[in-house]
């Protein structure tokens, strides 16, 4: 009798296994043709320097367009192609169309803007990386100060001298190289001697914990930090008014959020941008 059950039981979880082995692997054959398929877009979102009041850069955040599954957030597929090893192709689209919509930026007169775009540590894997961002950015006649490539710490962890050489390179090719979520992971003070990047990215869980009334000792020591180093600095997930004026009594001038904008598709952004020099701003 317990055997049975523990059979039943078995067979119960077993069917579990497989109902989420199925959706897994529909996931998979779906991704393997979304590239052909063109269901992917990038969405942007503005990084705005209160002091010029207008954009300064731009993040290019990926957007899978399912046609049944709707609009499927990177935070789902992107684990996922990374583990199928097809990230890198996805990457690379990422890089072009980011650059080709820079271009367009560009062509009709925001000729400052960044744009910044997140890669995977497989990319960092590569040796033809560096080749690959250079020929996109002179393909569409991008400065490569322009060109920013976001990592996160655990990256710069995984294979730490394989990616600060890496890192090394973008630098010596003139392009930006960002920190994100800086502070959430395990990276030592001395990582930013090893890794010569141009920019951190305060996390949002520091941001979101920011109240008009209290100093904040971690968004203060990252402002110090971004000084002593000579980086620049965004602050990521600005919300509200509050959060502004205490991030620039600290010291953090630019800043990323659904208070100035959420991320869009392009059309909706080059209106956003013609609607600079934006209203003073708050705090
Ligand atoms: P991330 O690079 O840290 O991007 C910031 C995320 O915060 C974005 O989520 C953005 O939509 C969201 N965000 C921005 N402002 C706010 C705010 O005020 N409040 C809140 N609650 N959220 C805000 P998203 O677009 O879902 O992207 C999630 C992550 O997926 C990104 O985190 C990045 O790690 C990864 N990702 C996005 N695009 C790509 C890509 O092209 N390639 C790779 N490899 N990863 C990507
Ligand atoms: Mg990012
Ligand atoms: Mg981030
Ligand atoms: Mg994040």
């Amino acid at each position: 009798k317990v055997k049975r059950s523990g059979k039943n039981g078995f067979r119960f979880f077993d069917a579990g296994l497989n109902a989420h082995h199925r959706q897994r692997v529909s996931l998979e054959n779906d991704l393997h043709k979304a590239l052909e398929r063109q269901e992917f877009e990038l969405h942007y979102q503005p990084q705005i320097s209160l002091n010029h009041r207008r954009a300064v850069g731009m993040e290019a955040l990926l957007r899978w367009n399912h046609p049944t599954r709707g609009m499927v957030p990177p935070a789902t597929f992107v684990p996922v192609a990374e583990e199928m090893g097809i990230i890198g192709d996805i990457s690379q689209w990422v890089l072009e169309r980011a650059c080709a919509q820079l271009g367009e930026w560009r062509s009709a007169g925001h000729d400052t803007l960044r744009m910044s775009l997140n890669l995977s540590p497989h990319d960092f894997d590569h040796h033809d990386l560096v080749d690959k961002v250079m020929a996109a950015v002179t393909r569409h006649h991008i400065p490569p100060a322009l060109l920013e490539v976001e990592i996160t710490e655990s990256m710069m962890m995984q294979d730490a001298d394989a990616t600060a050489t890496k890192v090394r390179e973008l630098r010596s090719a003139g392009l930006g190289v960002a920190i994100d979520d800086f502070g959430t992971g395990y990276s030592s003070l001395s990582y930013l001697q090893k890794f010569p990047v141009s920019c951190l990215k305060i996390d949002r869980s520091f941001v979101r914990e920011l109240s008009a009334s209290a100093v904040n000792p971690i968004i203060s020591a990252i402002t110090g930090i971004a000084r002593g180093f000579g980086l620049h600095l965004v602050a990521e997930g600005v919300e509200q008014e509050g959060q502004v004026s205490v991030l620039r009594s600290l010291g953090c001038d630019i800043m990323q959020g659904y208070l100035f904008a959420r991320p869009a598709p392009a059309a909706e952004i080059e209106r956003w941008l013609n609607t600079q020099p934006l209203p003073a701003a708050p705090g």
